[in-house]
Order: C-alpha cells, then sequence, then structure tokens
C-alpha cells in the first residue's frame, strides 16, 4: 500500500520531552520515583510512542485513567508497571489479566476487586485517599474498615498510597494545599503502620513538584509538565514545547471590499482582503471559539488572524500583508503562538487545548 498524505500534522518533539523530563528529575532526590502521566492519549500526543520514550528514559511507572487504556499499552509491549487511576469496577479481571496496578478508591470498588478476581496468588493495588479534592478516593474516616479488609485478603498487596491536590498552582490556596499534605501523612502512616512492608507514598503533581517539593515522598507523578506546560513562570522558561500543529495553504483568494468570508457572513471584508483557506477545523480539535480574530496563525513568520466561523474541516485566514503562497506552511500553534495563549483566548486551561486535537490529525514523531 502507498503511505497516506496529511495536510495537517501534530509534531510531537521527542527530544523536548526527554529534556523535561530530565528538568524534572533535577528537582527531585535521586531516590524519589517518577510516574509519568499518559492519560488520554498522552495528554493528546499519541499514547504509544510517548509510552516507549519514557520506558527508555528510564522512569518508573506510567499512568493511564482507564483499563483499556493500560491494555492499549500492554497489547503496544510496553513494560513499565502501569497505574490505572479510575479502573473500570467491571474490568477487574482485566487489570489483573494485563498486569495492570488498579487504584482503588472506595470500599465498594475494593468489594468488587476481590469478589471478580482468583486470590491464588498476590495481586498489587494502589490506594487513594480523599485530602480534599472530592472526586475519588477513601476519606479519613473509611480507614479502618479498609485496613480490616485488608488484613483480611493478604493476597493484596498494597503498592502505594496516594492523594491528589486540588490547587497546587494557587498561590491562594497553599494553606489548604498545606493541609492536604499533612492529612495525607497522618492517613498514609496509619495505612503503612498497618502493613508488615514498605509502601510507596505520594501526592504531588507537576505543579506540586515545583511548588511543594519537600512533598515528594517516594513518588511524584508528572503530567502537563512533561508535555512543556507550566502555570509557574520560571517553570515554563525551563520547558520545551511538546508540540507543534501545522498545516499547509490549500487556497489564496483576493475579497474585495464588503464582500463576506465563510458561513453566516461573519467574516467580512472592511477592506480588500488575501485570504488564504487552510484545511484544519473544528473536527480537527481546533476550537470554534478561535473564529473570528480571536486567534492568529503562524505564516511566514508573521501573524495570520482567523477571519469569520471556523469550519468543521476548514479555516480561512488573513494574509494580505504577508509574502505566501499555495502549500506553504500555516502553524496553528507553535513557539510564537502557544497554546497557554489559544488557551487564555477561549477561557480554558492549556489541559484541554493539549487533550483536544482528534486522532483524524496525523501525530509525527521528530528525534
Ligand atoms: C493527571 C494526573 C496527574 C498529573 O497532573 P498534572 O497537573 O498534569 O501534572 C497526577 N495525578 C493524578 C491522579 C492525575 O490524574
Amino acid at each position: 500500500m502507498k503511505e497516506l498524505v496529511y495536510d495537517t500534522t501534530l509534531e510531537i518533539h521527542m527530544n523536548n520531552l526527554v529534556s523535561n523530563l530530565n528538568y524534572f528529575k533535577s528537582l527531585l532526590k535521586p531516590t524519589t520515583k517518577i510516574m509519568v502521566m499518559v492519560k488520554a492519549f498522552s495528554y493528546g500526543l499519541g499514547t504509544y510512542d510517548v509510552a516507549k520514550l519514557l520506558e527508555e528514559n528510564n522512569v518508573n511507572y506510567l499512568g493511564v485513567a482507564n483499563t483499556f487504556e493500560g491494555i492499549e499499552l500492554r497489547n503496544a509491549g510496553i513494560k513499565l508497571p502501569i497505574m490505572v487511576m479510575k479502573p473500570e469496577v467491571d474490568s477487574f479481571d482485566l487489570v489483573k489479566e494485563y498486569s495492570l496496578t488498579p487504584t482503588i478508591f472506595s470500599q465498594h470498588a475494593l468489594t468488587r476487586l476481590i469478589d471478580s478476581i482468583d486470590n491464588s496468588n498476590p495481586m498489587s493495588i494502589s490506594i487513594k485517599i480523599d485530602t480534599g479534592m472530592h472526586r475519588l478516593g477513601f476519606d479519613e474516616g473509611e480507614i479502618p474498615k479498609l485496613l480490616e479488609t485488608l488484613n483480611a485478603h493478604p493476597f493484596l498487596k498494597v503498592e502505594s498510597v496516594f492523594s491528589h491536590l486540588a490547587a497546587a498552582e494557587d498561590r491562594n490556596e497553599d494553606v489548604f494545599t498545606n493541609q492536604q499534605i499533612t492529612q495525607f501523612k497522618t492517613v498514609a502512616n496509619l495505612i503503612s503502620n498497618n502493613l508488615n512492608y514498605s509502601i510507596d507514598k505520594h501526592i504531588l503533581n507537576s505543579t506540586g513538584i515545583v511548588r511543594f517539593n519537600k512533598a515528594q515522598m517516594d513518588m511524584v507523578r508528572l503530567g502537563i509538565g512533561l508535555y512543556g506546560v507550566s502555570t509557574d513562570e520560571i517553570t515554563q522558561q525551563e520547558l520545551l514545547p511538546a508540540s507543534t500543529l501545522k498545516s499547509k495553504i490549500a487556497q489564496i483568494k483576493h475579497i474585495k471590499k464588503g464582500e463576506t468570508i465563510g458561513y453566516n457572513r461573519i467574516g467580512i471584508a472592511k477592506k480588500n482582503l488575501i485570504i488564504a483557506t487552510i484545511p484544519v477545523g473544528y473536527a480537527d480539535g481546533l476550537n470554534r471559539n478561535l473564529s473570528n480574530g480571536n486567534w492568529n496563525m503562524i505564516v511566514n513568520n508573521q501573524k495570520a488572524p482567523i477571519v469569520g466561523n471556523i469550519c468543521m474541516d476548514m479555516v480561512m485566514i488573513d494574509i494580505t500583508s504577508i509574502d505566501c503562497n499555495v502549500g506553504d506552511e500555516a502553524f496553528i500553534f507553535s513557539e510564537k503562538n502557544s497554546i497557554t495563549e489559544m488557551a487564555k483566548c477561549i477561557g480554558t486551561i492549556p489541559y484541554e487545548i493539549l487533550t483536544s486535537y482528534s486522532p483524524r490529525v496525523k501525530r509525527v514523531f521528530k528525534y
């Protein structure tokens, strides 16, 4: 079969990911383990390739959200330990079959696990504690019952106990964050003192590593930082962008003053314009709120504002003052027009931008 051709590509800068990983490593004690979160298609970049790179760079753990994400990695040949953050309660037999480590976040989930797998050989689990996020996890008051159940089922091996910070990036919430850390330590010690083997304790995400470094404990869970984004300005300067989204000019048109561009005639030419049609649309993940001047692509190093409404598969940009031709590259986001700025433009966070580019956008891994 001939190779397929793509005009719109998400280039993943693999060496930049390694550089970002090493930056976070430099903030940690040599003995602190690193779990890297590769959930949601490795924050939109591509599950397997990123996981493989991380395996080659000796991270200790991978983290996914769902059991099927973990299975996909195992089927692709990933051997690293994989923690599943919110395993489907009907999937515990699969979790075991694929040697994944399930996060157990409630007594209900624990009971389902015990009922659904055979107990003839040990199984590693991870316990999640709720210290204020109020999403998933055991409350402090539920720990005695948890310990009782664990003691009655010694084939379950608690590999780690963890919690998640709700506002690590928010200076105004530092008192709350420190409370979360303190409460976590209390609960984690309660659990570990009850077991006759050692367990890993962890609570820090990317921003946590930077801002609450003393709480790194046995492991940290690196996510968005690996992918080149930080809310902390100093950290942001140290990180390299993980990806660039680019396309190619499909057609160029000369528009007369008073004519309109695109659906609903929202894009009105206030003067004679030259516009370029770019073959990327909201079905590729280009948020439609970026329409009508709310975002600039970069063409020939210059800003080219979006004109009119973004279509499903295409978008028009103003190139009146830019020297360019059909086939030239248009950068939807790049170092010059970053996803952090894009997120600000439409009132969201870089996480959502990163994870919104659809599978239709071809991922190209550059080493
Ligand atoms: C996604 C996730 C992380 C990583 O968070 P970042 O803010 O991206 O660093 C850490 N812990 C848990 C439980 C997560 O789900």
